[in-house]
């Protein structure tokens, strides 16, 4: 009998062509599975076939979703890849095992703040307004040098950057835009690429792609 392949095999098969053409390995790339709005039946399927690293976007969801399979799945890697309020830093310090929208200075001091507490760090990605948009989340180029020095200073572990670019242009320009910025800077992950770009990121360096659409359909 033949098994078609699943989405997970189709976007791990995607990932290792990006990485064969780039020559860099697969294993470098992790696979963020964005779950948000699907719900826990949805997400059974990829925790069957060994998935274990996933992202939300909001944090209230994300609690009443994931205690109960992280219950079955203890092993399972939780990320952050929506805004996040200061409000709610403690609480995404207690669920999350990483943050990927850190972008301002009061964020940044909620974080520490929330981590000195809860006596935890998580790792942070610098989320960078790469496109220079108005309505856009993340920190504006110019002030990633001081965001980054304050985060260090302040005792959060900031591992790399993170961008989504402009919708319904070429991405390429502003992924290599985030490599050159996070290699000025001295760091060497980098978060980017979705289900439409994330082969294009992968060769432009993305260690994590987020991954939604393509691994659960279209959100409703
Ligand atoms: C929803 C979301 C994704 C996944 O998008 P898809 O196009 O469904 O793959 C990735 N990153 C962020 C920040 C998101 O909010």
């Amino acid at each position: 009998m033949d098994n078609p392949a699943s989405p997970l095999e189709q976007v791990h098969t995607e990932i290792a062509k990006a990485c064969k053409a780039s020559r860099r390995e697969p294993g470098d790339v992790t696979l963020i599975a964005v779950s948000k709005t699907h719900p826990a039946e949805a997400i059974a399927p990829l925790l069957g076939e060994g998935h274990r690293v996933f992202g939300e976007n909001r944090v209230q969801e994300a609690q009443e979703k994931w205690p109960e399979l992280r219950e079955q799945f203890p092993d399972v890697e939780l990320h952050l890849i929506g805004q996040l309020q200061s409000n709610k830093a403690e609480d995404a310090v207690a669920l999350f095992d990483c943050i990927h929208s850190l972008d301002r200075p009061s964020l940044l001091k909620a974080l520490a703040k929330a981590m000195d507490k809860a006596d935890r760090r998580v790792s942070c990605f610098i989320q960078v307004n790469i496109g220079s948009e108005e309505q856009k989340g993340g920190c504006a180029i110019d002030a990633l040098p001081d965001l980054l020095e304050q985060a260090r200073a302040a005792g959060i572990p900031v591992i790399g950057l993170m961008c989504i670019p402009p919708a319904e242009i070429e991405p390429a320009p502003f992924f290599a835009l985030l490599a050159k910025l996070a290699s000025e800077n001295g760091l060497d992950q980098l978060s980017m690429g979705m289900s439409g770009d994330y082969p294009t990121a992968v060769m432009l360096g993305a260690t994590h792609v987020r991954v939604g659409t393509a691994l659960f359909g279209a959100r409703s």
